[in-house]
Protein backbone atom coordinates (compact mmCIF):
# COMPACT_ATOMS: atom_id res chain seq x y z
CA UNK A 1 0.00 0.00 0.00
CA UNK A 2 1.12 3.74 -0.62
CA UNK A 3 1.57 6.19 2.11
CA UNK A 4 -1.54 7.93 -0.04
CA UNK A 5 -3.31 4.81 0.69
CA UNK A 6 -3.27 5.05 4.21
CA UNK A 7 -3.56 8.49 4.46
CA UNK A 8 -7.06 8.26 2.68
CA UNK A 9 -7.76 4.93 5.30
CA UNK A 10 -7.19 7.26 8.01
CA UNK A 11 -9.42 9.84 6.70
CA UNK A 12 -11.87 7.59 6.60
CA UNK A 13 -11.55 6.13 10.09
CA UNK A 14 -11.82 9.76 10.98
CA UNK A 15 -14.88 10.26 9.41
CA UNK A 16 -16.74 7.06 10.82
CA UNK A 17 -15.21 8.43 14.14
CA UNK A 18 -16.78 11.87 13.54
CA UNK A 19 -20.10 10.32 12.07
CA UNK A 20 -20.50 7.80 15.02
CA UNK A 21 -20.07 10.88 17.34
CA UNK A 22 -22.49 13.00 15.62
CA UNK A 23 -25.11 10.31 15.47
CA UNK A 24 -24.82 9.84 19.33
CA UNK A 25 -24.83 13.19 20.23
CA UNK A 26 -27.91 13.32 17.65
CA UNK A 27 -27.50 17.21 16.95
CA UNK A 28 -25.93 17.29 13.80
CA UNK A 29 -25.73 15.18 10.50
CA UNK A 30 -22.92 12.63 9.83
CA UNK A 31 -20.14 14.53 7.48
CA UNK A 32 -21.00 14.16 3.50
CA UNK A 33 -19.21 11.09 1.94
CA UNK A 34 -16.05 12.25 -0.41
CA UNK A 35 -18.53 12.73 -3.20
CA UNK A 36 -16.10 11.72 -5.95
CA UNK A 37 -12.57 9.08 -5.65
CA UNK A 38 -10.85 7.88 -8.05
CA UNK A 39 -9.18 4.11 -8.00
CA UNK A 40 -5.54 3.79 -9.90
CA UNK A 41 -6.37 -0.45 -10.78
CA UNK A 42 -3.32 -2.46 -11.32
CA UNK A 43 -5.46 -5.16 -12.77
CA UNK A 44 -9.60 -5.15 -13.52
CA UNK A 45 -12.02 -8.00 -13.67
CA UNK A 46 -15.56 -6.22 -14.25
CA UNK A 47 -17.88 -9.51 -13.36
CA UNK A 48 -18.15 -10.85 -16.38
CA UNK A 49 -14.94 -11.27 -18.90
CA UNK A 50 -13.35 -14.44 -19.44
CA UNK A 51 -10.29 -13.17 -18.53
CA UNK A 52 -8.42 -9.87 -16.95
CA UNK A 53 -9.33 -6.59 -18.29
CA UNK A 54 -5.41 -5.12 -17.34
CA UNK A 55 -5.04 -1.53 -15.83
CA UNK A 56 -7.51 0.73 -15.46
CA UNK A 57 -8.75 3.76 -13.42
CA UNK A 58 -12.24 3.76 -11.91
CA UNK A 59 -13.77 7.32 -11.28
CA UNK A 60 -16.57 6.79 -8.19
CA UNK A 61 -18.59 9.67 -7.98
CA UNK A 62 -22.19 9.84 -5.29
CA UNK A 63 -21.80 6.15 -4.31
CA UNK A 64 -21.74 4.91 -8.18
CA UNK A 65 -19.18 3.93 -10.81
CA UNK A 66 -19.14 7.14 -12.21
CA UNK A 67 -16.29 6.43 -15.25
CA UNK A 68 -13.79 3.58 -16.37
CA UNK A 69 -11.30 3.05 -18.94
CA UNK A 70 -7.44 3.89 -19.29
CA UNK A 71 -7.91 7.39 -17.65
CA UNK A 72 -10.25 8.86 -16.37
CA UNK A 73 -11.70 12.34 -15.51
CA UNK A 74 -10.01 13.21 -11.92
CA UNK A 75 -12.65 15.85 -9.98
CA UNK A 76 -10.87 18.76 -8.20
CA UNK A 77 -9.97 17.12 -4.82
CA UNK A 78 -10.64 13.59 -5.22
CA UNK A 79 -8.57 11.46 -4.01
CA UNK A 80 -6.87 8.89 -5.42
CA UNK A 81 -6.11 5.51 -4.24
CA UNK A 82 -3.31 3.50 -5.67
CA UNK A 83 -4.18 0.06 -6.11
CA UNK A 84 -1.61 -0.72 -8.80
CA UNK A 85 -0.92 -3.73 -7.36
CA UNK A 86 -3.79 -5.15 -7.09
CA UNK A 87 -6.63 -7.10 -8.80
CA UNK A 88 -9.83 -5.10 -8.54
CA UNK A 89 -12.95 -6.74 -8.91
CA UNK A 90 -17.17 -6.11 -8.10
CA UNK A 91 -17.85 -6.72 -4.25
CA UNK A 92 -18.45 -10.31 -3.47
CA UNK A 93 -22.11 -11.56 -3.05
CA UNK A 94 -22.25 -14.66 -0.47
CA UNK A 95 -25.79 -16.32 -1.34
CA UNK A 96 -25.95 -18.78 1.67
CA UNK A 97 -24.93 -17.19 5.08
CA UNK A 98 -26.49 -17.82 8.22
CA UNK A 99 -25.39 -14.95 10.33
CA UNK A 100 -26.53 -15.59 13.65
CA UNK A 101 -25.68 -18.88 13.32
CA UNK A 102 -22.15 -20.75 15.16
CA UNK A 103 -21.78 -24.42 14.76
CA UNK A 104 -20.75 -24.63 18.10
CA UNK A 105 -23.76 -23.20 19.13
CA UNK A 106 -25.93 -25.88 17.87
CA UNK A 107 -27.40 -27.73 20.68
CA UNK A 108 -27.93 -23.93 22.97
CA UNK A 109 -29.98 -22.88 20.21
CA UNK A 110 -33.03 -22.84 23.20
CA UNK A 111 -30.62 -21.42 25.52
CA UNK A 112 -30.17 -18.20 23.23
CA UNK A 113 -32.41 -14.74 23.06
CA UNK A 114 -32.95 -12.88 19.71
CA UNK A 115 -30.38 -10.21 21.58
CA UNK A 116 -27.90 -12.91 22.15
CA UNK A 117 -27.84 -13.95 18.26
CA UNK A 118 -28.09 -10.42 16.99
CA UNK A 119 -24.92 -9.80 18.39
CA UNK A 120 -23.37 -12.89 17.10
CA UNK A 121 -24.93 -11.39 13.47
CA UNK A 122 -23.14 -8.05 14.35
CA UNK A 123 -19.67 -9.83 14.80
CA UNK A 124 -20.37 -11.95 11.58
CA UNK A 125 -21.59 -9.18 9.54
CA UNK A 126 -18.64 -7.38 10.09
CA UNK A 127 -16.03 -10.06 9.34
CA UNK A 128 -18.13 -10.51 6.49
CA UNK A 129 -17.34 -6.91 4.99
CA UNK A 130 -13.97 -7.20 5.84
CA UNK A 131 -13.64 -10.07 3.69
CA UNK A 132 -14.98 -8.51 0.20
CA UNK A 133 -18.83 -9.42 0.79
CA UNK A 134 -20.66 -6.38 -0.08
CA UNK A 135 -23.81 -8.58 -0.43
CA UNK A 136 -25.09 -11.42 1.22
CA UNK A 137 -27.75 -13.37 1.20
CA UNK A 138 -29.29 -15.34 4.80
CA UNK A 139 -30.97 -18.01 4.48
CA UNK A 140 -32.13 -18.96 7.95
CA UNK A 141 -32.00 -17.97 11.19
CA UNK A 142 -32.43 -20.98 14.01
CA UNK A 143 -34.33 -17.57 15.89
CA UNK A 144 -38.08 -20.25 16.58
CA UNK A 145 -39.34 -17.20 18.51
CA UNK A 146 -38.23 -14.08 16.76
CA UNK A 147 -36.88 -12.55 13.47
CA UNK A 148 -33.16 -11.18 13.99
CA UNK A 149 -32.05 -11.64 10.89
CA UNK A 150 -34.72 -8.91 9.77
CA UNK A 151 -33.82 -6.65 12.37
CA UNK A 152 -30.42 -7.10 11.22
CA UNK A 153 -30.80 -6.33 7.40
CA UNK A 154 -32.82 -3.39 8.35
CA UNK A 155 -30.00 -1.98 10.57
CA UNK A 156 -27.32 -2.97 8.21
CA UNK A 157 -30.13 -0.71 5.87
CA UNK A 158 -30.59 2.13 8.59
CA UNK A 159 -26.46 2.39 8.83
CA UNK A 160 -26.64 1.33 12.55
CA UNK A 161 -24.78 -1.52 12.00
CA UNK A 162 -21.93 -2.09 9.37
CA UNK A 163 -22.00 -5.36 7.20
CA UNK A 164 -23.39 -6.41 3.75
CA UNK A 165 -26.32 -5.37 2.68
CA UNK A 166 -28.78 -8.29 3.94
CA UNK A 167 -31.47 -10.32 1.62
CA UNK A 168 -33.35 -12.39 4.10
CA UNK A 169 -35.15 -15.80 4.73
CA UNK A 170 -35.65 -15.49 8.30
CA UNK A 171 -36.58 -19.41 8.77
CA UNK A 172 -36.28 -22.36 6.93
CA UNK A 173 -40.22 -24.03 6.72
CA UNK A 174 -40.19 -27.58 7.68
CA UNK A 175 -42.23 -30.80 8.04
CA UNK A 176 -41.99 -32.41 11.04
CA UNK A 177 -39.02 -33.84 11.61
CA UNK A 178 -37.50 -32.40 8.82
CA UNK A 179 -34.34 -30.57 8.34
CA UNK A 180 -35.53 -27.31 10.33
CA UNK A 181 -37.20 -29.02 12.81
CA UNK A 182 -34.76 -28.43 16.14
CA UNK A 183 -36.99 -30.77 18.39
CA UNK A 184 -34.10 -33.64 18.15
CA UNK A 185 -32.05 -31.49 19.81
CA UNK A 186 -33.51 -31.41 23.44
CA UNK A 187 -35.15 -34.38 25.96
CA UNK A 188 -38.02 -35.68 24.23
CA UNK A 189 -40.53 -33.87 27.50
CA UNK A 190 -39.37 -30.27 27.08
CA UNK A 191 -42.15 -28.66 25.61
CA UNK A 192 -41.11 -26.61 22.51
CA UNK A 193 -42.89 -24.49 19.49
CA UNK A 194 -41.30 -23.58 16.09
CA UNK A 195 -42.46 -20.40 14.27
CA UNK A 196 -41.11 -22.65 10.66
CA UNK A 197 -42.98 -25.91 11.12
CA UNK A 198 -45.53 -26.90 8.20
CA UNK A 199 -47.27 -29.96 7.45
CA UNK A 200 -50.32 -29.98 4.61
CA UNK A 201 -50.85 -26.82 2.16
CA UNK A 202 -53.04 -25.31 4.50
CA UNK A 203 -50.69 -24.75 7.16
CA UNK A 204 -47.68 -24.29 4.58
CA UNK A 205 -49.62 -20.96 3.07
CA UNK A 206 -50.17 -19.76 6.46
CA UNK A 207 -46.41 -20.07 7.39
CA UNK A 208 -45.57 -18.57 4.35
CA UNK A 209 -47.67 -15.52 4.37
CA UNK A 210 -46.53 -15.30 8.62
CA UNK A 211 -42.73 -15.12 7.33
CA UNK A 212 -43.55 -12.82 4.32
CA UNK A 213 -44.89 -10.38 6.65
CA UNK A 214 -42.66 -10.30 8.92
CA UNK A 215 -40.18 -9.30 6.59
CA UNK A 216 -39.03 -12.59 4.84
CA UNK A 217 -37.93 -11.54 1.25
CA UNK A 218 -37.51 -15.42 -0.05
CA UNK A 219 -39.15 -18.28 1.42
CA UNK A 220 -36.32 -21.43 2.22
CA UNK A 221 -37.32 -24.63 2.65
CA UNK A 222 -36.28 -28.36 3.43
CA UNK A 223 -37.59 -30.32 0.73
CA UNK A 224 -34.73 -32.72 1.59
CA UNK A 225 -32.95 -33.97 4.69
CA UNK A 226 -29.55 -33.03 5.73
CA UNK A 227 -26.21 -34.21 6.84
CA UNK A 228 -26.26 -32.41 10.11
CA UNK A 229 -29.97 -32.55 11.26
CA UNK A 230 -29.66 -35.79 13.35
CA UNK A 231 -32.71 -37.25 12.58
CA UNK A 232 -32.88 -37.59 8.88
CA UNK A 233 -31.31 -38.38 5.62
CA UNK A 234 -29.87 -35.81 2.76
CA UNK A 235 -32.14 -38.55 0.38
CA UNK A 236 -35.19 -37.99 1.94
CA UNK A 237 -37.99 -35.98 0.38
CA UNK A 238 -40.01 -35.04 3.10
CA UNK A 239 -42.58 -32.81 1.60
CA UNK A 240 -44.91 -33.97 -1.04
CA UNK A 241 -45.04 -32.31 -4.41
CA UNK A 242 -48.63 -31.18 -4.08
CA UNK A 243 -47.46 -29.27 -0.53
CA UNK A 244 -44.24 -27.92 -2.49
CA UNK A 245 -46.53 -26.67 -5.23
CA UNK A 246 -48.60 -24.90 -2.53
CA UNK A 247 -45.69 -23.19 -1.16
CA UNK A 248 -44.14 -21.60 -4.22
CA UNK A 249 -47.31 -20.84 -5.22
CA UNK A 250 -48.21 -18.90 -2.31
CA UNK A 251 -44.96 -16.99 -2.12
CA UNK A 252 -45.22 -16.05 -6.06
CA UNK A 253 -49.12 -14.93 -5.05
CA UNK A 254 -46.91 -12.32 -2.65
CA UNK A 255 -44.02 -11.75 -5.34
CA UNK A 256 -41.56 -14.12 -3.20
CA UNK A 257 -39.06 -15.99 -4.78
CA UNK A 258 -38.31 -19.36 -2.97
CA UNK A 259 -35.68 -21.99 -2.64
CA UNK A 260 -35.34 -25.08 -1.13
CA UNK A 261 -32.31 -26.88 1.32
CA UNK A 262 -32.40 -29.73 -1.01
CA UNK A 263 -29.59 -32.40 -1.69
CA UNK A 264 -31.55 -35.64 -3.01
CA UNK A 265 -32.43 -36.07 -7.13
CA UNK A 266 -35.94 -36.42 -5.91
CA UNK A 267 -36.47 -33.37 -3.35
CA UNK A 268 -34.42 -31.03 -6.21
CA UNK A 269 -36.52 -32.44 -8.91
CA UNK A 270 -40.13 -31.72 -6.99
CA UNK A 271 -38.77 -28.20 -6.23
CA UNK A 272 -37.49 -27.13 -9.84
CA UNK A 273 -40.95 -28.49 -11.09
CA UNK A 274 -42.62 -26.10 -9.12
CA UNK A 275 -40.99 -23.14 -10.11
CA UNK A 276 -38.06 -22.37 -7.12
CA UNK A 277 -36.02 -19.48 -8.48
CA UNK A 278 -32.79 -21.59 -6.92
CA UNK A 279 -31.77 -24.49 -5.13
CA UNK A 280 -29.55 -25.00 -2.24
CA UNK A 281 -26.92 -27.66 -2.04
CA UNK A 282 -28.16 -29.62 -5.00
CA UNK A 283 -25.21 -31.65 -3.92
CA UNK A 284 -27.02 -35.36 -5.18
CA UNK A 285 -28.35 -33.69 -7.88
CA UNK A 286 -28.11 -36.33 -11.54
CA UNK A 287 -27.23 -35.13 -14.58
CA UNK A 288 -30.73 -35.37 -15.71
CA UNK A 289 -31.95 -33.17 -12.99
CA UNK A 290 -28.80 -30.70 -13.41
CA UNK A 291 -29.95 -30.43 -17.25
CA UNK A 292 -33.62 -29.63 -16.24
CA UNK A 293 -32.30 -27.26 -13.60
CA UNK A 294 -29.92 -25.38 -16.57
CA UNK A 295 -33.07 -25.83 -18.84
CA UNK A 296 -35.53 -23.76 -16.71
CA UNK A 297 -33.16 -20.95 -15.70
CA UNK A 298 -32.89 -22.40 -11.62
CA UNK A 299 -30.07 -21.38 -10.14
CA UNK A 300 -27.54 -23.68 -7.86
CA UNK A 301 -26.08 -22.45 -5.04
CA UNK A 302 -23.59 -25.74 -4.48
CA UNK A 303 -22.35 -24.68 -1.42
CA UNK A 304 -19.12 -26.72 -1.99
CA UNK A 305 -17.04 -25.63 1.23
CA UNK A 306 -19.56 -26.99 3.27
CA UNK A 307 -20.28 -30.54 1.80
CA UNK A 308 -18.44 -31.23 -1.54
CA UNK A 309 -14.82 -30.61 0.74
CA UNK A 310 -16.47 -33.03 3.57
CA UNK A 311 -17.30 -35.80 0.87
CA UNK A 312 -13.52 -34.98 -0.94
CA UNK A 313 -11.88 -35.68 2.88
CA UNK A 314 -14.47 -38.44 3.93
CA UNK A 315 -11.18 -40.82 4.27
CA UNK A 316 -9.30 -38.10 6.17
CA UNK A 317 -9.15 -39.04 10.04
CA UNK A 318 -7.61 -35.69 11.35
CA UNK A 319 -9.99 -33.70 8.93
CA UNK A 320 -12.96 -35.11 10.56
CA UNK A 321 -11.13 -35.12 14.06
CA UNK A 322 -10.73 -31.28 13.28
CA UNK A 323 -13.96 -30.43 12.05
CA UNK A 324 -15.45 -32.27 15.19
CA UNK A 325 -19.08 -33.27 14.17
CA UNK A 326 -21.15 -35.93 15.73
CA UNK A 327 -20.27 -39.90 14.20
CA UNK A 328 -24.01 -39.53 12.39
CA UNK A 329 -22.84 -36.91 9.86
CA UNK A 330 -19.43 -38.63 9.11
CA UNK A 331 -21.47 -41.95 8.44
CA UNK A 332 -24.15 -39.93 6.09
CA UNK A 333 -21.01 -38.69 4.08
CA UNK A 334 -19.64 -42.19 3.71
CA UNK A 335 -23.19 -43.26 2.36
CA UNK A 336 -23.33 -40.22 0.05
CA UNK A 337 -19.75 -39.54 -0.71
CA UNK A 338 -19.29 -41.26 -4.36
CA UNK A 339 -22.91 -39.43 -5.74
CA UNK A 340 -21.66 -36.21 -4.41
CA UNK A 341 -18.13 -35.90 -5.69
CA UNK A 342 -19.84 -37.65 -9.39
CA UNK A 343 -22.45 -34.73 -9.22
CA UNK A 344 -19.67 -32.02 -8.65
CA UNK A 345 -18.28 -33.04 -12.15
CA UNK A 346 -21.21 -33.58 -13.94
CA UNK A 347 -21.67 -29.30 -12.88
CA UNK A 348 -18.98 -29.08 -14.68
CA UNK A 349 -19.77 -30.24 -17.97
CA UNK A 350 -23.31 -28.66 -17.94
CA UNK A 351 -24.52 -25.28 -18.37
CA UNK A 352 -26.70 -24.34 -14.98
CA UNK A 353 -25.96 -20.97 -13.77
CA UNK A 354 -23.90 -21.58 -10.39
CA UNK A 355 -23.66 -18.91 -7.73
CA UNK A 356 -21.66 -18.46 -5.04
CA UNK A 357 -22.91 -19.62 -1.20
CA UNK A 358 -20.65 -20.93 1.18
CA UNK A 359 -22.77 -21.65 4.13
CA UNK A 360 -21.20 -19.49 6.30
CA UNK A 361 -22.25 -20.35 9.68
CA UNK A 362 -22.19 -23.87 9.70
CA UNK A 363 -18.03 -23.84 9.85
CA UNK A 364 -15.93 -21.75 12.37
CA UNK A 365 -15.92 -17.84 12.10
CA UNK A 366 -12.06 -18.03 11.61
CA UNK A 367 -12.75 -20.10 8.47
CA UNK A 368 -12.66 -17.86 5.27
CA UNK A 369 -16.46 -18.22 3.22
CA UNK A 370 -14.34 -16.93 0.14
CA UNK A 371 -12.58 -20.21 -0.39
CA UNK A 372 -15.85 -21.50 -2.19
CA UNK A 373 -14.01 -19.73 -4.81
CA UNK A 374 -11.48 -21.96 -4.72
CA UNK A 375 -13.60 -25.45 -3.92
CA UNK A 376 -15.55 -24.62 -6.82
CA UNK A 377 -12.56 -24.51 -8.70
CA UNK A 378 -10.91 -27.77 -7.14
CA UNK A 379 -14.14 -29.33 -8.56
CA UNK A 380 -14.08 -28.76 -11.57
CA UNK A 381 -15.51 -25.14 -12.58
CA UNK A 382 -13.31 -22.73 -14.88
CA UNK A 383 -12.04 -20.07 -13.06
CA UNK A 384 -14.15 -16.88 -14.91
CA UNK A 385 -17.33 -19.25 -14.15
CA UNK A 386 -16.78 -19.39 -10.46
CA UNK A 387 -15.84 -15.73 -10.29
CA UNK A 388 -19.03 -14.72 -11.73
CA UNK A 389 -20.92 -17.40 -9.55
CA UNK A 390 -19.73 -14.66 -6.61
CA UNK A 391 -20.34 -11.72 -8.66
CA UNK A 392 -22.28 -11.50 -11.55
CA UNK A 393 -24.53 -14.27 -11.37
CA UNK A 394 -25.03 -14.12 -7.64
CA UNK A 395 -26.77 -10.18 -8.59
CA UNK A 396 -28.88 -11.70 -11.27
CA UNK A 397 -29.97 -14.82 -9.06
CA UNK A 398 -30.70 -11.89 -6.19
CA UNK A 399 -32.51 -9.86 -8.87
CA UNK A 400 -30.42 -7.28 -8.08
CA UNK A 401 -29.08 -5.38 -11.65
CA UNK A 402 -26.81 -2.35 -9.61
CA UNK A 403 -24.24 -4.41 -8.15
CA UNK A 404 -22.06 -7.65 -8.80
CA UNK A 405 -20.46 -5.72 -12.35
CA UNK A 406 -17.94 -3.27 -12.56
CA UNK A 407 -19.29 -0.48 -15.39
CA UNK A 408 -20.75 3.18 -15.43
CA UNK A 409 -24.21 3.08 -13.20
CA UNK A 410 -23.63 0.71 -11.12
CA UNK A 411 -23.10 0.98 -7.32
CA UNK A 412 -19.21 1.50 -6.28
CA UNK A 413 -19.54 -2.16 -4.89
CA UNK A 414 -15.95 -2.58 -5.19
CA UNK A 415 -13.01 -4.93 -3.47
CA UNK A 416 -9.38 -5.32 -4.15
CA UNK A 417 -6.46 -8.10 -3.84
CA UNK A 418 -3.15 -8.45 -4.36
CA UNK A 419 -2.31 -10.54 -6.81
CA UNK A 420 -4.72 -11.92 -10.38
CA UNK A 421 -7.26 -14.18 -9.43
CA UNK A 422 -6.89 -15.89 -13.18
CA UNK A 423 -3.30 -16.78 -11.87
CA UNK A 424 -4.06 -18.05 -8.47
CA UNK A 425 -7.96 -18.23 -7.26
CA UNK A 426 -6.99 -18.19 -3.57
CA UNK A 427 -5.70 -14.75 -3.90
CA UNK A 428 -10.04 -14.09 -3.39
CA UNK A 429 -9.06 -14.96 0.11
CA UNK A 430 -6.66 -12.06 0.88
CA UNK A 431 -9.04 -9.05 -0.02
CA UNK A 432 -7.56 -6.26 1.88
CA UNK A 433 -9.69 -3.03 0.08
CA UNK A 434 -13.19 -2.79 0.06
CA UNK A 435 -16.09 0.02 -0.93
CA UNK A 436 -19.61 -0.55 -0.07
CA UNK A 437 -21.82 1.92 -2.19
CA UNK A 438 -18.91 4.44 -2.63
CA UNK A 439 -17.48 4.25 1.04
CA UNK A 440 -14.42 2.70 1.45
CA UNK A 441 -15.09 0.00 4.57
CA UNK A 442 -11.87 -1.22 4.13
CA UNK A 443 -8.32 -0.17 3.36
CA UNK A 444 -4.51 0.76 3.94
CA UNK A 445 -3.17 -2.27 6.84
ZN1 LIG B 1 -27.30 -23.40 5.16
Amino acid sequence: MSSRMVTIAIVVQMAAVVATSAAIRGDEPPPEPATAMVLVAGNVWDGLADASLGPMEILVRDGRIAGMGRRVERPDGAPVVDLSGHTVMPGFIDCHVHVTMRPEDEGAIWAMSPADKAVLGVQALRILLDRGFTTVRDLCDMDFGGYTTVSLQRAVEKGLVAGPRMIVAAHLVSTSGGHGDARPLVAVQTPVTQNNLADGVDEIRRVVRTEVSRGSQWIKFGATGGFASPADDPAQVPYSQAEIDALVSAARDLGIPTTPHAYGDEGIRRSVMAGVRSVEHGSLASLETLRLMEARGVYLVPTQIAVVRFARLIDDDAFWQAVNEPPHVRAKYRRHAKAILESARNLSTCGVKVALGSDFGTFPLGQNNAAEFAELVANGLSVPRALRAGTSVAAELLMRDDIGVLAVGKTADIVAMPGDPFDDITVTERVDFVMQGGAVVRGGQ
